[in-house]
């Protein structure tokens, strides 16, 4: 199937292309391999694919003409933002077009009075912080990507971040969404209110990984800023008193904006990385950050520090002030792309488990990486169980991708087994569609794909991902890919 829609799609995109050349100048319709070269992988550099075209769009009315094009001549398309995804959510589709955002980013408007801003989809996620700053306001959804990101790409994966524990992801934050359909429809889904009538269309939308269209506008809620944030950051001589200190947090009734965990590995590549100050003979560090109204805040703190100080906690630093809390997050936001120092490649992976089981799920991780004699860092958000293992190898040894996929294809079915899920907010994509069947039943799935089929018959958003490709059901993670044998996909 895969190997028919190849061949369609190139002679289609061949008519295409001009029609194309018609509407968009050339120094924004790269054709060219040098001018592609760039887009052909996201941030899960392993897939790797060369699309027909890449449109870079200035506007609304050009993302609509683009789309109905690809309709027309059925040509599938793959919406980018900065091309951050870990799951290979913005890889291209061979012989289709990448639509790619970054030039559609205007906050359009701003309510400081409703908290709410219309964003384009191309608006760096920190930027809405910085502009409704001004208003003593913030978007709430920090994924560590906070810095590149876009909003469109955020909306795509319901994101997450560090705060997420206490505020919810991105759906949470999404009130309305202006969208192109894959056939070329424009709909507002929802407007500028959490609750409306009828089907929840826009929670519909957030997370559908580009299956169902593109993002236009998107009506962002906004909260006031906290007034005081206490950071706490603790080091332990072993990850399971890290994770029982969590536990004790939790128990305790408290409900911090950020439960934070990071392993001895992760904290030699904070440290050699950005310098945070963490005690580099620590087993695990834990952050724990609680905001908001300052009476309860420092009421809230006071227990914490009770709390925290029975935990058997080796040492215990508060933040002083706002220089000091930037610093603990500098080191733990920028601990994926740290660990580039330890290693020449690396997996991050992203599954969730109950959070009573994440001593299981950590002590079951160690085993595996002895066995596999692979290096694991983990760094994850300890309140929401979500694990961020990340998986160090070295790509130019033989088998070696293959050996760490294997890895986290073992990790991803651990999470199952405990009765959590394959991704807490980096998205299926590429990577992690043969899994779904592990983790949905045959109705689940075929609820799915009737769902997607209504919306885009054709299959032309961001084709190939989230689904699992016919004969990719029982392929073990580790085999070539179904895409790569039908001459699809490439591994870097
Ligand atoms: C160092 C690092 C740290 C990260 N930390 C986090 C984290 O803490 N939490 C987290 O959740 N993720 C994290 N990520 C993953 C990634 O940043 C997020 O998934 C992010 O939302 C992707 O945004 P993007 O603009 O790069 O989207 P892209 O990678 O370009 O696209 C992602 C998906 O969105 C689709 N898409 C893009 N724009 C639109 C649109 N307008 N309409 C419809 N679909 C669209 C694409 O087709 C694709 O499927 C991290 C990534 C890196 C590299």
């Amino acid at each position: 199937m895969c190997r028919a829609w190849a061949t369609i799609t190139c002679m289609n995109a061949n008519s295409l292309l001009p029609e194309l050349a018609q509407r968009i100048p050339p120094a924004r319709l790269l054709q060219r391999a040098e001018q592609l070269a760039p887009y052909e992988s996201d941030a899960l550099t392993a897939f790797r694919t060369r699309p027909q075209a890449v449109v870079l769009v200035e506007n609304q009315a050009e993302v609509i003409e683009v789309v109905r094009l690809c309709h027309h001549y059925e040509v599938p398309f793959v919406a980018r933002g900065s091309g951050t995804s870990l799951s290979g959510g913005s890889l291209p589709i061979a012989g289709g077009i990448v639509i790619a955002l970054n030039r559609l980013n205007r906050i359009l408007h701003l309510d400081p009075v409703a908290r709410t801003a219309i964003v384009e989809p191309g608006v760096v996620n920190l930027e809405v912080t910085r502009v409704a700053a001004a208003h003593g306001l913030y978007y709430a959804p920090d994924p560590s990507s906070q810095l590149i990101c876009t909003i469109g790409g955020n909306v795509a994966f319901n994101s997450g971040g560090a705060h997420c524990l206490k505020y919810g992801m991105t759906s949470n934050h999404v009130l309305g969404i202006k969208a192109v359909l894959p056939d070329g429809e424009v709909v507002q889904l929802s407007s500028s209110s959490l609750e409306s009538v009828g089907p929840d269309l826009t929670g519909f939308f957030v997370g559908c990984e580009g299956l169902f269209g593109i993002a236009l506008e998107i009506t962002l809620r906004l909260l006031p800023k906290p007034e005081r944030y206490r950071t706490v950051l603790a080091s332990y001589a072993s990850l399971q008193a890290a994770g029982d200190a969590v536990t004790a947090v939790v128990a305790s009734g408290l409900l911090p904006g950020a439960l934070e965990i990071m392993d001895r590995l992760a904290i030699e590549a904070a440290e050699a990385s950005v310098n945070a100050g963490y005690p580099r003979d620590a087993a695990a560090l834990l952050i724990v950050e609680l905001e908001g109204e300052a009476v309860q805040v420092e009421h809230e703190f006071a227990q914490l520090q009770q709390l925290i100080a029975a935990t058997g906690a080796q040492e215990i630093r508060i933040a002083q002030d706002d220089a000091e809390r930037a610093r603990i997050w500098k080191g733990r936001k920028g601990a994926f792309s740290a660990v580039g120092r330890l290693s020449p490649d690396y997996i991050v992976q992203d599954g969730v488990v109950p959070r009573s089981k994440l001593g299981q799920a950590l002590a079951e991780i160690e085993r595996l990486s002895a066995h596999y004699n692979i290096r694991v860092a983990n760094v994850f958000h300890a309140g929401d169980g979500n694990l961020h293992p990340l998986i160090l190898y070295d790509g130019r040894e033989e088998g070696a991708l293959h050996r760490a996929e294997a890895m986290a294809g073992e990790i991803l079915q651990l999470c199952i087994d405990l009765g959590g899920s394959i991704t807490g907010e980096h998205g299926v994509g590429m990577e992690k569609r043969q899994y779904m069947p592990a983790m949905f039943s045959e109705i689940d799935m075929e609820v799915m794909a009737d769902l997607r089929r209504a919306i885009d018959p054709l299959e032309l958003a961001n084709r190939g991902k989230m689904f699992p490709a016919d004969d990719a059901l029982a392929a073990p993670n580790h085999a070539p890919h179904p895409l790569e044998k039908a001459g699809i996909i490439s591994r870097a």
